[in-house]
């Protein structure tokens, strides 16, 4: 059995861990580029959303390089999503792939059912080896999103940019190399203070966006044209709360316990929106609310025909809380230069807001 699976952003990285120490063969298809976005747009249903088309195509190339057991994350919420496997699988074989295409996600038996993915995928390998190798890859995944965190900050502040993302580079790839967990704690702890010293301006008071919208063009910069460097460039800090680290931490081990961390957010956008509408559209409309005072302006990603978003879009203008949204619809149209002319139109509406407010004070 050849294992692939598509990208979204380092998940790589973590699975590499698991699937290695099982003894999993794992191919990993090339990071998303413009053959995995035309592949994928090429063989998809009209009108589907950009993280179906580029898992496929990301699915795609994986098949190309030999792996017949294709891993697709899927979920039961009420978005399009639960079916992608079987229609991937589908268009798969009509391209004449001998391929079995597994649903590998959340299911309402949580961390037992991945588990249990895990075992038959390991070839039945014994419960404690499952166990370990699903803990490290945990531990590689925690390091990588603890380091990110720092890069968004200092990313708005360096002197000279483009530092810190040359730092986060090397520590993906030392992440990616650590075999232990004595090794994995050095490297991320050494990479933090690495960037912590990266030359500042310790005056400039950088603006700050929020980073909402669905939760594959939020972690997989290619689908955005990574957005948040290019923010980073623009002296721009950027927060956000989807983290794959978090959202495991509590989709496998707090939410069945009842401990939900989406409650603040969900309350939040109440007096607008009164239901789970699929996706992350809910979410997307209580970020904006909780988080108007204390963020500038929020970036708003948003696949283009996705149901949840586009109801979410259409909320946002009238809520009390009066932010400046830019939605950014990502699709294989999206073309670069649109998204920086954008980008540089809000950040320069943002400083003249908060140049008014202070002489508003
Ligand atoms: S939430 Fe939207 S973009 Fe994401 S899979 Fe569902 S329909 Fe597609």
């Amino acid at each position: 059995m050849r294992i692939g699976m598509p990208h979204m952003g380092n998940m790589y990285i973590p699975f590499q861990a698991l699937f290695q120490r099982l003894g999993i063969d794992y191919v990993i298809p090339p990071v998303n580029n413009r053959r995995t976005m035309s592949l994928g747009a090429k063989y998809s249903p009209e009108g589907l959303c950009l993280p179906f088309k580029l898992t496929l195509g990301n699915l795609i190339e994986a098949a190309e390089m030999g792996a017949d057991t294709l891993l697709m994350p899927g979920g039961y919420g009420i978005c399009r999503l639960g079916y992608y496997a079987k229609t991937q699988e589908q268009i798969l074989h009509d391209l004449g792939y001998d391929v079995e295409v597994v649903q590998f996600g959340v299911s309402e038996r949580k961390l037992l059912g991945l588990l249990d993915i895990i075992k038959h995928l390991s070839n039945n390998a014994p419960w404690f080896r499952i166990i370990s190798a699903f803990r490290f890859g945990l531990a590689k995944l925690n390091a990588l999103d603890k380091i990110e965190r720092v890069v968004q900050r200092v990313r708005a502040v360096e002197r000279i940019k483009g530092t810190a993302n040359q730092i986060f580079t090397k520590a993906v790839r030392a992440i990616d190399r650590a075999d232990d967990y004595d090794t994995l704690k050095k490297v991320q702890i050494d990479f933090i203070n690495q960037l912590n010293q990266i030359d500042e301006d310790s005056h400039y008071e950088p603006l700050i966006v929020g980073i909402t919208g669905e939760f594959y063009v939020v972690l997989e910069p290619f689908s955005s044209f990574d957005v948040e460097s290019e923010l980073g460039k623009l002296g721009v800090e950027v927060r956000r709360t989807t983290f794959v680290s978090e959202w495991t931490k509590f989709s496998l081990f707090l939410n069945p316990l009842g401990i939900n961390e989406k409650d603040r957010i969900h309350k939040a956008a109440l007096p607008y929106l009164k239901r789970y509408i699929g996706g992350d559209g809910w979410e997307s409309v209580g970020e904006k609310v909780l988080h108007a005072k204390e963020y500038d302006g929020i970036i708003h990603l948003a696949p283009f025909t996705c149901i949840p978003e586009i109801v979410a879009q259409n909320i946002m203008p009238s809520t009390r809380e009066n932010i400046p949204v830019l939605t950014l619809l990502c699709d294989e149209q999206m073309a670069k230069s649109g998204v920086l002319t954008r980008l540089e139109a809000f950040v320069d509406l943002l400083e003249r807001r908060r140049r008014a407010q202070k002489i508003n004070v």
